[in-house]
């Protein structure tokens, strides 16, 4: 049994990144592989960069890593703010060669991955969005309601299973089109099955916005999908963010809440 953890959406937040690191490792389980946009909205880029680079098998790009790297798209103002701090962050340290390590790591991001995990059949597509917008593109539960063309697009896009990450909230939807938070799964489990397509949300390591402030991870089994959430000290990443100046207060605020 080889299990893999899929992390998504850290934003930064160092704290979160040690607990759930800590908490996979306390499993046993040895492959971990993240879904994008480690950076951004928080306040420890470096060192969340850092663990990543060390700790992952794969990493994609997110659009907040974009925004580092290139230029932010349609980001609202205290989004863009961050963006254009973390850069700082990167840029400012004196290290010559830590610096050029982490900017080549970010630019070997992958846009899209598609594997099979060990001893699984099936082969998974990651994306850090969505599978015809991989960067950008929101897959958001009322989608299912609201947007069904949107979602018959992109089912159309999918073998089997894809894995996102993006907004932040973990669930599964199924190409009926539906969603299921993972409380209202058995065991907050997910079983595949065969012939048929499932999206699998994992939710967000560093800025949770189910209105659940623990950090959300998921672990695949050649068979299923086990959705995890875990506290860690929300205080100490949230007194960070309010005492630097360029990034906006709600930041932190939002992190007690989960939204
Ligand atoms: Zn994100």
């Amino acid at each position: 049994m080889t299990p893999t953890a899929v992390i998504s959406d850290i934003h930064a937040n160092a704290e979160a990144l040690r607990t759930v690191l800590a908490d996979i490792e306390s499993r046993g389980i040895k492959r971990i592989v993240n879904l994008g946009d480690i950076i951004g909205y928080g306040p420890d880029p470096l060192e969340c960069v850092d663990l990543v680079a060390e700790k992952c098998a794969w990493s994609l790009i997110g659009n907040h890593d974009f925004a580092v790297l290139y230029e932010p798209t349609n980001f609202n103002p205290g989004a863009e703010q961050a963006a254009f701090w973390t850069r700082d962050q990167f840029n400012a340290d004196p290290d010559e060669k830590a610096r050029r390590i982490r900017y080549e790591f970010l630019g070997q991001l992958r846009v899209r991955v598609v594997e099979t995990f060990p001893e699984s059949e099936l082969p998974v597509l990651a994306v850090h969005g969505s599978p015809r917008r991989p960067i950008n593109e929101y897959i958001f539960p009322d989608d299912v309601m609201t947007a069904t063309d949107k979602m018959k697009q992109i089912f159309e896009r999918i073998e089997n299973l894809a894995i996102v990450g993006h907004t932040h909230v973990p669930g599964v939807f199924t190409d009926e089109p539906d969603f299921y938070p993972p409380e209202e799964l058995g065991s907050m489990t997910y079983s595949f099955e065969k012939d048929e397509k499932a999206i699998i949300n994992v939710g967000s390591v560093g800025q949770p916005r189910d209105h659940d402030p623990r950090a959300s991870y998921a672990i695949f089994h050649p068979d299923r999908v086990e959705f995890i959430r875990v506290e860690y000290d929300i205080a100490k990443t949230a007194d960070r963010i309010h005492a630097i100046e360029n990034l906006n207060d709600w930041l932190g605020d939002r992190l007690y809440e989960g939204r």
